[in-house]
């Protein structure tokens, strides 16, 4: 059996794996894409096996039985509205944070003005080649423009409410597969006595399956080797415009602002005790986020680096980390408040202070609407566009085109990789924060 002392001696070689792994992996990637040719492919795809697909396989069913016992757990609704009610307070007094900073940070260094016009045409350009080399996605993006802020809240609303809950289970719809847990969890609970032996078994079957998942954890330092290798190898460090390099920069300045300070001290203000130390005993969870780009991939990590490293309850865990893998994503909104900015300074777009204050509203319901997996910022990102656009067409004030987007799509896996960080890492702070208000019975 394992003691505390060989599980802590553990926890310390996975964590120099991992660093190492990732480490390894920037300076191979870089050779490779130094090298030339289309190398990216294999180290991708041996990643996606090593890594991705084992925790994407883990997703539906850690967050079913998760979320079942979690709400169980909690016992009655008036409980669960207590803490549903404080939990989604923290979620949007969270993000509301984090897309403030990230459009005071890009109005004030301001990356897209004053660029050329000859600089901006050949930005345009490429931008527009890389939107229409990428057609699955510019579809998607051009069905969010025409639905706009209302289809988003629909879009939401309709994957709340399942018509099939196998159906979403089988999709990987983790929103639909949470709302029938929190429901049959409420239910076992109510029925007192009787749903004992159910949620015996369930409980059981969550044990057996974090289990699975840490040694999952031994096999990741390979798996995220391969697969950042081969991100890095397909983009390379270099070779990015000027603007598009400000944009980057402040982006990931905004995300470590919020995660390293924003975050520790709204996790100190709330009464979730040492952000800092805190962030260091999830570290395996920030990693996994990190090198999968996935905040549903990532789940199963956090919800065992949290109840394990972290000190959460059981409870408070079981449901804010899957409900905020869907909802609660701080780095997008920040991202999406920069892009956005971004793209109307760069257009030579001035935006006033209501419009500013309009992409920082929209950022946060977009963050909201965004899946957890790789990129699908990119696409709700078109939401905030829009509903600028709208609010300039009433000052005559000509659209940013949404192919606009391309400029940053070619860079955007960097982005996203740090973006997912601060996603998963807000959620964990969250579920620190709501440990106090309910924590594990025995
Ligand atoms: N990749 C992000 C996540 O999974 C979502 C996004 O694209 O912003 O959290």
């Amino acid at each position: 059996m394992a003691t505390p002392g060989t599980a802590f001696r553990g926890t310390k070689l996975q964590t120099a794996l991992l660093f190492g792994a990732l480490f390894a992996a920037i300076l191979t990637g870089q050779m490779l894409h130094a090298q030339g040719g289309d190398v990216a492919g294999f180290w991708s795809i041996a990643g996606e096996y090593l890594l991705v697909r084992p925790l994407q396989m883990l997703v539906i069913p850690v967050v079913f039985l998760s979320v079942c016992c979690g709400i169980a757990s909690v016992g009655t609704p008036s409980q669960l509205g207590r803490i549903g009610g404080a939990t989604a307070v923290l979620y949007v007094l969270s993000m509301l944070m984090a897309a403030v900073l990230g459009a005071a940070l890009i109005e004030w260094f301001a990356p897209g003005a004053g660029v050329s016009d000859q600089a901006r045409a050949a930005l345009v350009a490429q931008g527009q080649q890389t939107f229409a080399a990428d057609a699955a996605r510019a579809e998607r993006m051009q069905s969010a423009t025409s639905t706009g802020v209302g289809g988003a809240w629909l879009s939401i609303l309709s994957q709340v409410v399942p018509k099939n809950p196998l159906k979403d289970a089988v999709e990987g719809n983790t929103i639909g597969t949470i709302f029938c847990a929190l429901l049959l969890g409420l239910g076992l609970a109510s029925v007192g006595e009787r749903g004992r032996a159910a949620l015996d078994v369930l409980s059981a079957l969550l044990a057996g399956v974090m289990r699975v998942i840490s040694w999952i954890l031994w096999v990741m330092p390979v798996g995220l080797f391969f697969f950042v290798t081969g991100v890095v190898a397909r983009i390379g460090l270099q070779n990015v415009a000027a603007p598009v390099l400000g944009y980057i920069g402040v982006a990931i300045l905004g995300l470590c602002v919020h995660a390293f300070i924003v975050l520790p001290l709204f996790c100190r203000a709330f009464g979730g005790g040492n952000g800092w130390k805190f962030m260091w005993s999830v570290r395996r969870a920030l990693l996994t986020a990190f090198s999968t780009s996935s905040s549903n991939a990532t789940i199963p990590v956090a919800i065992e680096s949290c109840v394990t490293d972290g000190g959460c309850s059981r409870r408070s865990t079981n449901f804010v980390i899957p409900l905020g893998a869907t909802m609660n994503m701080d780095g997008t909104a920040l991202y999406e408040a920069v892009v956005a900015l971004f793209l109307f300074q760069l257009f030579g777009v001035q935006l006033g202070f209501s419009e500013i204050v309009l992409v920082v509203a929209t950022s946060v319901l977009a963050a909201v609407g965004t899946a957890g997996i790789p990129s699908s910022g990119l696409v709700t990102l078109v939401i905030v566009i829009s509903a600028v656009n709208a609010a300039l067409a009433s000052r005559g004030v000509a659209p940013l085109p949404v192919a606009a987007v391309g400029i940053i799509m070619g860079v955007d896996r960097i982005v996203d990789m740090s973006r997912t960080t601060v996603n998963v890492w807000g959620d964990c702070v969250v579920a620190k924060i709501i440990t106090r208000v309910a924590p594990d019975a025995d």
